[in-house]
C-alpha cells in the first residue's frame, strides 16, 4: 500500500550565535526534531540543530527558549508552493 507523504507545516531557523545548547528546546519539541550539535558557537557552547524535516510550526520550542533571538519559526502559508514558508516568528 501507497504510504502518503505528509506535507512539514514548520520549519526552524537557529541563530548559533545566540544559543547557549541548554536542550530546553530539545526536550520541548514534540516530534523530536531538534538535536543537540557538535558544532561549537563561538563561546563555546554546542549548539541545537534542526533535522531538517518533520516540524510541525507548533512553537513550543521558539516560547521555552530562553534565549531572544535564538529560535525563530517558520510557518507554511498558505498560497505559497510546497515548502514554502513564511517568515513568522511565533509569538505568545
Ligand atoms: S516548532 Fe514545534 S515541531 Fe517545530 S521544531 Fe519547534 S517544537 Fe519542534
Ligand atoms: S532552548 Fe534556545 S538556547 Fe537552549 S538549546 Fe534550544 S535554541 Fe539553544
Amino acid at each position: 500500500m501507497a504510504e502518503t507523504a505528509k506535507r512539514d507545516r514548520g520549519s526552524l531557523r537557529i541563530d548559533t550565535d545566540e544559543c547557549k545548547g541548554c536542550g530546553l528546546c530539545i526536550e520541548a519539541c514534540p516530534p523530536k526534531v531538534i538535536h543537540l550539535s557538535d558544532h561549537l558557537n563561538p563561546y563555546g557552547y554546542r549548539t541545537a540543530a534542526y533535522a531538517g524535516a518533520g516540524c510541525t510550526g507548533c512553537g513550543m520550542c521558539f516560547l521555552i527558549c530562553p534565549e531572544p533571538g535564538a529560535i525563530t519559526v517558520l510557518r507554511l502559508a498558505r498560497g505559497l508552493a510546497a515548502g514554502k514558508f513564511a517568515d513568522e516568528r511565533v509569538t505568545p
